[in-house]
């Protein structure tokens, strides 16, 4: 089952142009089996969600894109923002009570604070990426991330590899074109989060981009 595993929509991220219908409209024309909303700092009711889902026939999920100390991170799993998950510490130990499964969002990109830029033309020291704080404390990385340069991909990828993770394959979409543009590609049916940690946790995954432009008649 083929998944976009982090979108924004208008209702909670004041970034994003893409209305809920526009996502899964879009979801749905590039071929996609199911999204997960991971909104900024904010997290979509399972109702709220389930009514969307049930309007498109696609597996829709809500997760948190969560803004922390040491960057962004995608958790799927918490019930809701909780206090003191801004700090990636606070954040791995609410996740670890309920179980839920936290990816680092865009790994090489730099704070927005210092430009939100890729860390030079050459990439970084794979010694220097390996150190970094924030892989312990996640499960973990995005390594295709459609808003993001082929070479901050393909070296997100080559630092996953260093780990022995998979990494997650995503659109981040804030507008139309993003949407599916990279993928979570699941070997098993995912119909709940519960079911999508699962198979986050057992690796049963792979990250891939498509070509969304050629497939989609407008
Ligand atoms: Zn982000
Ligand atoms: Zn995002």
């Amino acid at each position: 089952m083929k998944f976009d595993l982090h979108t924004h929509t208008t209702i909670h991220s004041g970034c994003s142009r893409l209305t809920p219908q526009q996502l899964v409209e879009r979801a749905r024309a590039v071929g996609l089996d199911g999204l997960v909303i991971t909104e900024h700092d904010a997290q979509w009711t399972p109702d709220a969600v389930a009514e969307l889902a049930e309007q498109s026939g696609l597996v829709i999920l809500t997760g948190m894109e969560v803004s922390t100390d040491l960057g962004h991170v995608l958790a799927y799993g918490l019930p809701k923002y909780l206090p003191g998950i801004y700090r990636a510490k606070g954040l791995r130990e609410a996740a670890d009570e309920v179980g839920a499964v936290l990816i680092q969002s865009h790994p090489l990109r730099l704070p927005v604070y210092v430009g939100g830029d890729f860390e030079g033309k050459n990439g970084h020291r794979m010694d220097d990426l390996l150190r970094k704080p924030i892989l312990q404390l996640v499960d973990s990385i995005e390594i295709y991330n459609a808003g993001r340069p082929p070479a901050e991909n393909e070296q997100a990828a080559e630092l996953a590899e260093h780990l022995g993770w998979k990494g997650i394959g995503a659109g981040d979409a804030h507008t139309l074109d993003a949407v599916g543009a990279c993928v979570t590609v699941f070997e098993e049916p995912i119909r709940t989060m519960a079911d999508l940690v699962h198979e986050l946790r057992a690796g049963r995954y792979h990250a891939a981009h498509q070509a969304t432009s050629t497939q989609v008649r407008s």
